[in-house]
């Protein structure tokens, strides 16, 4: 008979519409508003490839060694240089990654002997093109320039 009234009076509707509204309030919300709210990623976290330069001078600190490119599990890294007859050392001159292909392991950031590739945080990698997928030197050294929204 019990049953039969809580089918009648839709009582486990009412109880699951309850459940619903409590949860409903601003406090319970744990939607990110991305973009307006940016994540914070974990200290970690692996995320777009830096190719770092020496801020003293503005030159590169790659010694083009093509460590990176051998360390890489995906052979997405090229690394092009010419020696320096007056230094006898190798300049850099191209610099590729291909940022589609890569998984973020770190390998190729712990292969470098002289801290000149690094993951960083920066999450934003999307591009309209699989051509914008593949950085060059350029885009390695300034980094990703995402669109930041304020409303
Ligand atoms: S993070 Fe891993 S997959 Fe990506 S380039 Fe480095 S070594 Fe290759
Ligand atoms: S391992 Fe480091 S120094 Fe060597 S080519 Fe890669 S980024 Fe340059």
């Amino acid at each position: 008979m019990i049953a039969l009234l809580k089918k009648i009076l839709l009582v486990d509707l009412l109880q699951g519409l309850w459940v619903t509204f409590r949860n409903q309030h601003p406090k319970h919300l744990y939607t990110e508003q991305y973009p307006l709210e940016r994540p914070k990623v974990a200290e970690r976290f692996r995320g777009a490839p830096r190719l770092n330069i020496n801020p003293d001078n503005g030159e590169t600190l790659c010694i083009s060694c093509d460590l990176c490119a051998k360390a890489c599990p995906e052979n997405l890294i090229v690394v092009t240089s010419v020696r320096n007859e007056q230094t006898k050392r190798k300049d850099l001159t191209t610099f590729t990654y291909d940022t589609s292909r890569c998984m973020f392991c770190g390998l190729c950031e712990d292969a470098c002997p002289v801290d000149a590739l690094e993951l960083t945080q920066d999450f934003e990698l999307a591009s309209y093109t699989r051509e914008g997928l593949i950085w060059d030197r350029q885009m390695l050294e300034e980094g990703p320039k995402p669109t930041r929204y304020t409303r």
